[in-house]
């Protein structure tokens, strides 16, 4: 069967769910028995989010490929059950990077290089790449940003040519919008979405089906006003209320009968019943009231949740799975530092540092996990998190507070965190970052030997800095233990401490392998330890 494709732009304002819609929507198709893959297509200029601020951008995604990738990624791998490839996100800043190399080498023979056709080309090309590579039947491709702003347009315009390059049978628009609610007269309002309707139309793209998402259920009538007004089905107008639990959308779509209508526009039948069984028993579970376990996460970019996206996900995959309510304190390292939230700090029966870069608040995450290991609290730490746990134990050990990181500190006495002999040398030829995934090997009888009960394991990587080997000996004599190695046994990959409940750092980011019906096993590990901690009984879903 040729490659169907399924195109979501979003209407009226950000932030309505689009990311988790075209997650959602994957998964519908998925439960049928479709391969599928889903790609973000970003119209910024920056060729990926790697460098941007996390206030800016939220969270930095890798892939297995060591692609970093927008947040939305991470929506897509969780909801599908996917692991994606870097075509998977494109951006502006690749588009315009690969026309002018193709400029500058000559390739397009002297001609003019305009917006329409190379540009529009260069994007089309990138998504028919992610149904070769992925080997998907049906490929999911999202626009960011709204319908309007300048920068998506030739996105816009590639999409609007798709559909006469591979037919009308090949590919359907679904676009996202938001209806308001006017308190003053308690009704929802469909005028934004029409407008955004239009404007798509100006440019050539007729949606062929809207996802309304509304705060408040909304009466048929207003279904129906909208397939009028947009000229779409009426049963193509899909509702999509506010959930606090993000993994209902899914079954709120099944509801609405999106995918059938999606297979019938396409020509396909379903191939297996969907089973939502055990998704079902996950929104249930979520929406039970239990016992709360308390954890702080203590980072820098706190106020900004988005920014450690998979890690509360992780932590509520597993916190789920052991039939406990996550309650999530956000702590911010800087003002630990200043001697404030402690009381919150205080009052939680685990502790993560999740990963990060820069000096800020470094001195406050050290705190909280000296705290950790002297009060004995459980703990994760991750890549950053690993890296400051090594530090303070260090300092213990070696009984000087001259011990760091030398990205924080070049001149330390101690650098127990450090660049590798091989990265020094990459490090001015730019590429510096070891990224994606690589292997580790487990040793049995630790925590983390008993938590993955496996021998070797892949995990996601995203960091410059390394454990300091000339440091192993003196510190796994005072009870450090290596419980996970690159399998040449050259790289500390996981750290932990002996004589205590649960102290653990990860070099790579464990995170991003959560899935929700497969919380990672580390995760599972600690939040089930942080639950021991707090008397609170646990159960294995
Ligand atoms: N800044 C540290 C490094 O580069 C940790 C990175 C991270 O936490 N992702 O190694």
């Amino acid at each position: 069967m040729a490659t169907k494709y399924i195109f979501f732009t979003g209407g009226v304002v950000s932030s309505v769910g689009k990311g988790v819609t075209a997650a959602a929507v994957g998964r519908l198709l998925k439960e049928r028995g479709f391969k599928v893959a889903v790609q973000k297509l970003d119209p910024y200029i920056n060729v990926d989010p790697g460098t941007m601020s996390p206030y800016q951008h939220g969270e930095v995604y890798v892939l297995d490929d060591g692609a970093e990738t927008d947040l939305d990624l991470g929506h897509y791998e969780r909801f599908v059950d996917i692991n994606l490839n870097k075509v998977c996100n494109t951006t502006t800043g690749q588009v315009y990077a690969e026309v002018i190399s193709k400029e500058r080498r000559g390739d397009y023979l002297g001609g003019t290089i305009q917006v329409i056709p190379h540009i529009t080309n260069e994007i089309k090309r990138r998504i028919a790449m992610v149904g070769k590579t992925m080997e998907a039947e049906i490929v999911l491709v999202e626009v960011g940003g709204t319908v309007g702003d300048i920068e998506s347009l030739p996105f816009l315009e590639a999409l609007r040519q798709l559909r006469s390059d591979i037919g009308r049978e090949n590919t359907l628009y679904i676009h996202v919008t938001w209806l308001p609610y006017i308190g003053a007269t308690s009704e929802m309002k469909t005028k934004p979405t029409q407008h955004s309707v239009r404007e798509l139309r100006s440019i050539g793209i007729s949606p062929d089906m809207i996802v309304a998402r509304a705060d408040e259920p909304f009466e048929e009538s207003l279904r129906e006003k909208i397939a009028l007004f947009c000229d779409v089905d009426k049963k193509a107008v899909i509702p999509m209320v506010t959930t606090p639990v993000l993994y209902e959308v899914p079954l709120l779509l099944e509801r609405e009968k999106v995918a059938e209508y999606i297979l019938k526009r396409f020509g396909l039948e379903e191939r297996i019943k969907p089973d939502w069984t055990k998704w079902q028993e996950l929104v249930d579970e979520t929406k039970r009231p239990k016992e709360s376990v308390k954890i702080a996460l203590v980072g820098k970019y706190v106020e900004l949740h988005d920014a450690y996206m998979s890690v509360r996900e992780a932590l509520k995959h597993a916190a789920l799975h052991l039939g406990v309510e996550l309650d999530l304190k956000w702590v911010h390292s800087a003002e630990l530092e200043k001697g404030r939230e402690w009381d919150l700090v205080n009052e939680c029966d685990g502790i993560l540092v999740p990963g990060g870069f820069g000096s800020r608040g470094i001195e406050g995450k050290i705190q909280a996990i000296h705290h950790a290991r002297v009060e004995k609290i459980p703990y994760l730490g991750l890549c950053l998190g690993m890296q400051l746990m090594v530090v303070d134990f260090a300092r213990e050990v070696l009984k000087t507070d001259n011990v760091n990181s030398t990205e924080f500190d070049r001149s330390t006495s101690h650098p127990v965190i450090d660049l590798m002999l091989e990265q020094k040398e990459i490090i001015n030829l730019g590429g510096t970052m070891r990224l994606g995934l690589y292997p580790c090997h487990l040793q049995p009888g630790t925590k983390a030997g008993d938590a993955y009960a496996k021998e070797l394991v892949f995990e996601r990587h995203r960091h410059r800095f390394e454990f300091n080997n000339s440091y192993r000996e003196i510190l796994a004599e005072h009870g450090m233990r290596y419980s996970g190695i690159s399998p040449d046994g050259q790289l500390v990959e996981i750290a932990e401490l002996e004589d205590h409940p649960f102290m653990l750092g990860t070099q790579f980011h464990p995170e991003f392998l959560s899935r929700p019906t497969r919380p990672h096993p580390l995760f599972v590990a600690f939040v089930k330890a942080a639950c021991e901690k707090a008397g609170i009984v646990t159960k294995q879903l």
